[in-house]
């Protein structure tokens, strides 16, 4: 890339970080150290690229969308992270979402359901260095047992319900978000909490536009 449009691409993101996310009430300093630090461009097709720090959600492969950055940072948020919590993420995509979570937590579990996006971000993952995120492919509604309980699980894709299988793998005091909705495109931001006595807290954050997740506990 040229020399001026990665300047061009710096000022945007400094945009981006205090336009988008500050004046909006972000402020988790992890969250937005992370959104400093992980080039969206990275997770762009070329021709995407300098579109990477506007305010929107951007098209990636297999008619999936990378989410905007507004959001990505408002769900992370939510997670209440401290830094030490394995985190699983349901629906990869890109692995942008990914690489910020796993700026912030301990270890990220993140599973696709597309094989050939599944691939892509594992290779992109590794080629940029985020050794601590591992990329499965499969139907995430059922989440990953293997690596359960979570103290944080994050949902990318929008749910007619919250998944059972999701809230069973979810720690004592974690935290679940999730798009949950009646229509596959249009949904309310749910966090739901696991409480000491093993009984489920949930609240609703705001209203969201998530492509849909498709499985088992799915559309
Ligand atoms: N977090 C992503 C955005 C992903 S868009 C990013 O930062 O780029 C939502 C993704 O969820 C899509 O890639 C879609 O294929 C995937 N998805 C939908 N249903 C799924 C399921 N049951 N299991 C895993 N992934 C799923």
């Amino acid at each position: 890339m040229a020399i001026h449009a990665r300047a061009e691409l710096e000022s945007r993101k400094e945009r981006m970080l205090s336009e988008d996310l500050l004046a909006r009430g972000i402020r988790d300093a992890a969250v937005i150290g992370a959104m400093r630090e992980v080039p969206r461009e990275a997770f762009l097709s070329p021709d995407m690229a300098r579109f990477a720090y506007d305010d929107g959600p951007l098209p990636i492969e297999e008619g999936q969308t990378i989410s905007q950055p507004y959001i990505v940072a408002y769900m992370i948020e939510a997670l209440e992270l401290q830094g030490t919590e394995r985190v699983l993420e349901v629906g990869t995509g890109s692995g942008y979402a990914a690489a910020v979570l796993s700026l912030c937590a301990a270890e990220v579990f993140t599973v696709e359901r597309i094989a050939p996006l599944a691939q892509s971000a594992r290779e992109r993952l590794e080629r940029l260095g985020y050794r601590k995120v591992t990329v499965h492919l499969g139907d995430g509604t059922m989440g990953w047992k293997e690596h359960a309980p979570y103290q944080a699980i994050v949902v990318t894709a929008g749910a007619p319900e919250v998944p059972a299988e999701l809230m069973e793998q979810l720690a004592s005091g974690g935290r679940l978000v999730i798009p949950v909705g009646p229509t596959p495109h249009l949904q309310e931001l749910v966090r739901v909490r696991r409480q000491a006595d093993g009984s489920f807290k949930r609240e609703n954050l705001c209203p969201v536009r998530f492509v849909p997740l498709i499985g088992e506990q799915g559309w």
